[in-house]
């Protein structure tokens, strides 16, 4: 990993792990299988060290992510009073504005995350652009420490890679990622039955949510821009919120030509918006211009207004910055 000072950052995380005993662990909102898959990792991580573990918000846990060991437990386990935390952990997560609404971080505070536009500020602060994902980012960390791999740490954190690589497809796939994958593997990670509940276990409704938005796509700058949107009625017609197909914008992104592909999610106060690229423009510089986020091939952003209006002026930076 090339975080210069990766071996102070760790003895300083674990030095808060040392003099700590309850950790809120949370992730951005809206989790995906990086961001649960790292949070249940550091569950696992921290209990086998006799520490008592409290979830920000774990019922936002999409049903693709509950086959994570030890997750169905702590659902039932949430619903009883929750012990006051004395440090935090924020993973996946490049701000606490980031993190689901009634966040309020604890004591000390540890931040792991990959996203380039981080600009958390947590008393320790690790961040790796270079990783593939958190889950990555941990692995380096337990491997460095000499902590022992447990099957259920394996399978999450294989889960995060397997997740935020599109199954070691995209360009954040190293040898080192194939590597750490097959010691998961070793270590009791079941490739075929992970991708099984990550992606074949979907709302029927959702595949049909996803043929609307996909005979829908609007091409544009001669075919390198592609993009569609969920309007609320569609949404609601289709299931709601359990149905929205998660990275459906890669999809969009896999017609011949397409560098830019837009998936426009209306929201009762305005939109969100996933940008993703394939090889050349950074996205993560597009979402920028409006306050949002992420990696150079994968970004967000949430804005506030008229829908239309807020589409427009997106699709317009997006078209001026496939000019450049
Ligand atoms: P998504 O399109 O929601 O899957 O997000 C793609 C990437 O951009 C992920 O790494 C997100 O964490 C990041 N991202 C999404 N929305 C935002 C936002 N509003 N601010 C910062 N980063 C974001
Ligand atoms: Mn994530
Ligand atoms: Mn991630």
């Amino acid at each position: 990993m090339p975080i210069e000072n990766l071996k102070s950052l760790s003895d300083a995380m674990f030095g808060i792990i040392g003099s700590n005993q309850v950790f809120l662990l949370a992730g951005h909102k809206r989790p995906d299988g990086d961001s649960m898959g790292a949070q249940a990792a550091l569950a696992h991580i921290l209990r086998d060290m006799g520490k008592t573990i409290v979830w920000h918000d774990l019922n936002a846990c999409p049903p693709a992510y509950r086959f994570l060991p030890g997750i169905e437990a702590d659902l039932a386990r949430a619903k009883e009073p929750q012990p006051k935390p004395d440090a935090t952990f924020l993973l996946d997560c490049s701000s606490t504005e980031r993190v689901a609404p009634g966040f309020a971080p604890q004591g000390p505070t540890v931040c792991i995350d990959h996203h380039q536009t981080n600009q958390a500020t947590t008393d320790v602060n690790i961040v790796d652009p270079a990783a593939s994902s958190t889950g990555e980012m941990l692995y380096e960390i337990l491997e460095a420490r000499g902590l022992p791999l447990t099957e259920a740490v394996a399978t999450c954190l294989y889960t995060s890679i397997l997740t935020d690589t599109g199954s070691f497809r995209y360009s954040n796939t190293t040898g080192r990622v194939m590597a750490i994958a097959g010691r998961l593997i070793e270590a009791g990670a079941d490739p075929a039955a992970i991708a099984r509940a990550c992606f074949e276990n979907r709302e029927p409704a959702s595949l049909i949510l996803e043929g609307a938005v996909l005979a829908d796509l609007r091409y544009e700058c001669a075919g390198r821009l592609v993009w569609s949107e969920i309007r609320l009625d569609r949404l609601a017609a289709h299931g709601g919120e359990a149905s929205e197909p998660e990275d459906l914008v890669s999809k969009m992104r896999s017609a011949r030509g397409v560098e830019v592909s837009i998936l426009f999610k209306e929201t009762p106060t305005g939109l969100r918006v996933s940008f993703r690229s394939k090889h050349v423009v950074d996205v993560a510089a597009l979402a920028g211009r409006f306050e949002g986020g992420g990696h150079a091939r994968a970004a967000g952003a949430e804005l506030t207004g008229g829908y239309d209006d807020l589409r427009r002026q997106v699709l317009e930076t997006a078209r001026a910055f496939m000019a450049q």
